[in-house]
């Protein structure tokens, strides 16, 4: 985010990623108005930042036509289901906010004249064919499954950018997000990291989806934040991916939070989700080159401190000490 922006919209504003997001752009000493359905998230995440001064909050649907909400410099359109549970749920809802709500945001920043930064995601790729994923990979996605409602929204949101980047001068940049975790995610939202912690906590099974030797690449949500800023303060149109590099097995995952946790859970192993990719890594090459950007927060710190974040909040019965 450069120094002249002075006030950015950040759709889905009160999620997990863009809380995180509000709060580094409040840090900058820009300001910040989120606009948020509660679809998936609720006001908590934000409720630090309410009495902070530059920071407003608008409730509404984004794939409603927008109230008028002042002049804004840059738009980040976050707002979009990401869980599988949630997008599974919310199927029509999570195609409309990659198209409706996609289009509604684009016109936004087109009459502010405002940088447009769209969040997409890894889910473009697919089931990857190529390994690491570079931007020039065009992926392997099942158009028709059930993830489709994601990954097709997700393909349809950057046609969208780059026609009102061609075809009206829109200046926007294209972030492919890749699996980020940390502080303020939903223990129900169905994703590994929140998952395996909440049941190690509670010294509960680990349930594995699948064989466990499937891939992932977690970036903490810090970097993730820091990498869609920087995509802000840049001209690059992108699309480019933000993401972790160090690439671990869903199983090695578990095994790492178990132990950092210190937990006697066991790890019990349950169906794989359809179309559930096998390996997900990001090459980051261009973010390092265009963006001068890369993640610098360890695995084990990130999950230290999300185990911390949850631990800190675990009520119930199964709440226990961590060592
Ligand atoms: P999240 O579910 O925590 O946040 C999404 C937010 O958007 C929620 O606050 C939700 O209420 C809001 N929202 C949904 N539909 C809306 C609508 N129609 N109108 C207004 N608000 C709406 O998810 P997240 O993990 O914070 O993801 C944020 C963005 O980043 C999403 O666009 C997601 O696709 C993208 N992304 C996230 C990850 C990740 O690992 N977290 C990875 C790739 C891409």
């Amino acid at each position: 985010m450069s120094e002249h922006s002075r006030r950015a919209l950040v759709t889905g504003g009160c999620g997990f990623v863009g809380s995180h997001l509000c709060e580094q752009l409040l840090d900058a000493g820009s300001a910040v108005l989120a606009l948020d359905n509660f679809a998936t998230s609720n006001p908590d995440n934000v409720a630090q930042l309410l009495g902070r001064p530059g920071f407003d909050l608008v409730q509404h649907d984004v794939t409603e036509p927008l109230p008028p909400l002042g002049p804004v410099d840059v738009v980040f359109h976050l707002a979009s289901a990401a869980s599988p549970p949630d997008y599974l749920r919310l199927p029509i809802e999570t195609l409309r906010a990659g198209s409706l709500g996609t289009a509604n945001a684009l016109e936004l920043a087109e009459r502010n004249r405002a940088r447009f930064v769209l969040a997409s995601t890894s889910e473009v790729y697919g089931d990857p064919a190529v390994h690491p994923q570079p931007e020039a990979y065009w992926g392997n996605v099942n158009p028709i499954g059930p993830r489709s409602v994601y990954d097709e929204a997700k393909r349809y949101a950057e046609a969208l950018t780059m026609a009102f980047r061609r075809e009206r001068g829109v200046d926007s940049g294209i972030a492919r997000i890749f699996n980020t975790y940390g502080p303020r995610m939903r223990t129900d939202d169905g994703r590994m990291v929140p998952t395996f912690i909440a049941q190690a906590l509670a010294d509960e099974p680990l349930t594995i989806a699948g064989t466990g030797e499937q891939t992932r690449s977690l970036c903490y949500v810090e970097d993730t934040v820091r990498g869609l800023l920087a995509l802000a303060a840049s001209d690059h149109p992108g699309p480019v991916n933000i993401g972790n590099p160090h690439e671990v097995s869903v199983h090695g995952l578990a095994v790492e939070i178990r132990s950092a946790i210190g937990s006697r859970s066991t790890l019990t192993y349950i169906d794989g989700a359809i179309d559930d990719p096998q390996r997900r890594c990001p090459d980051i090459s261009l973010a390092r080159l265009e963006l001068g950007w890369s993640p610098t927060v360890t695995r084990a710190d990130g999950l230290r401190r999300t185990i911390d974040w949850f631990a800190a909040r675990s009520t119930g019965p199964a709440a226990r000490a961590l060592p």
